[in-house]
């Protein structure tokens, strides 16, 4: 079990804010998860699980606390018949690894969802989600490591209460609970998605005449997408969508709609607007501020050039929120988990 102590969390995130955590403990077997836990209940320090910081923002202060860094590995397909194939990935495998190993065996369910950052363990956390596929479909349960009671347990995709980026590990009385040790996703083998797709990747395939639907080329495909439109974490600092989407109920629509506003239906019947379109309606394409830009290809994303503080951050964010605000009167919620800064810290 590898221990460093005043770790930046400026160099674990993509957004690379924060300042230093106290420990940071990489994980790499399961007998590290208790030791690590342990080794925080004696120093009586809180915790907080990281993966590859894709999603998640630090503070100035830092955190006065114990980081978990999950980097546990392995992919393993448990059976396979020639409809499906149940295949369980350990939580620190990188997704895109994940998908990559799927895709190249012809499993298809989340070849939509290639080039994501971060780890597997992290993925059931918000259910990720892009291009019309998001890991609910096809999770079958996670492994996790419960830390009130010690022991691993297989929590059904089914008790995780997952929608539009949220589940039971991101909202609601559990938070901080579990740490995710394994996912197992049921896949389909040898089918193909049909069309129609989602409205950017049907686009491309007319532009380019693309008639292959297999995992393979599906992947090739939105990951020239993504390459063209988000920021690569190696070159370009962010978190990613900085807001998330905005779900409605019909009297908002109709308010929304005599904005002009457009409104999505979901498969499920609710209504839904784009929060990057708000964003560009109130002139921030592309506008700098507090050494942040908007990105001018996809207004959701918040890209770090030159801030180093979290007040910086604020500020942006409190610039972009008022002048949505101001402008339609919708409120803009933060999708980044933000790192608390420790109960020391908070007590000084
Ligand atoms: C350029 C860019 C593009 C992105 N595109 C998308 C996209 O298309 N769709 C999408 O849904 N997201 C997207 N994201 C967000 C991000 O990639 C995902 O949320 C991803 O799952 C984060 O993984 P991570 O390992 O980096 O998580 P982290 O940031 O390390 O952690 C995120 C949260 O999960 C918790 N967590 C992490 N690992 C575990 C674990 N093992 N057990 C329990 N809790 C854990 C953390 O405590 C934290 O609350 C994007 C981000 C970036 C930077």
């Amino acid at each position: 079990m590898l221990i460093r102590e005043n770790v930046p969390i400026s160099e674990l995130t993509t957004m690379r804010l924060g300042g230093k955590a106290r420990f940071v403990i990489e994980i790499s077997e399961l007998s590290d998860i208790p030791e690590a836990y342990k080794f925080a209940a004696e120093k009586k320090l809180p915790t907080f699980v990281l993966g590859g910081g894709a999603n998640t923002i630090g503070k100035d202060e830092g955190f006065d606390g114990v980081i978990l860094l999950n980097r546990l590995k392995g992919i393993e397909v448990i059976s396979e018949t020639s409809d499906e194939v149940v295949i369980r990935a350990m939580g620190g495998e990188e997704w895109d690894d994940f998908v990559k190993y799927t895709c190249e065996r012809g499993y298809s369910g989340i070849e939509c969802l290639s080039k994501i950052p971060g780890t597997v363990g992290a993925a059931p956390v918000q259910n990720i989600g892009a291009y019309g596929q998001d890991i609910s479909q096809v999770l079958e349960s996670v492994e996790v490591y419960d830390r009130e009671t010690h022991e691993l347990i297989v929590l059904g995709a089914n008790e995780l209460k997952m929608g539009y980026r949220s589940t039971i590990f991101n909202n609601g009385p559990l938070v901080g609970r579990y740490f995710i040790v394994a996912a197992t996703f049921v896949l389909e083998n040898e089918e193909c998605l049909e069309p129609p797709f989602y409205n950017s990747l049907q686009k491309y395939i007319d532009e380019h005449n693309e008639t292959d639907f297999s995992p393979a080329n599906i992947r090739k495909m939105v990951s020239n997408i993504r390459a063209e439109k988000l920021p690569d974490p190696i070159h370009e600092a962010s978190a990613g969508s900085f807001f998330k989407n905005i779900f409605i109920d019909d009297g908002e629509g109709a308010k929304a709609k005599a904005l002009g506003i457009k409104v999505w239906e979901k498969a499920d019947g609710r209504k839904m607007i784009n929060s990057g379109y708000l964003i560009e309606g109130a002139g921030l394409k592309g506008a700098r501020m507090h050494g942040f830009k908007v990105s001018e290809k996809a207004a959701l994303i918040l890209i770090n050039e030159s801030a180093k503080s979290y007040a910086d951050l604020d500020a942006a964010r409190s610039e972009i929120r008022n002048k949505v605000q101001e402008k339609y009167g919708f409120y803009l919620e933060q999708e980044p988990v933000e790192i608390p800064i420790g109960k020391k810290k908070e007590a000084s």
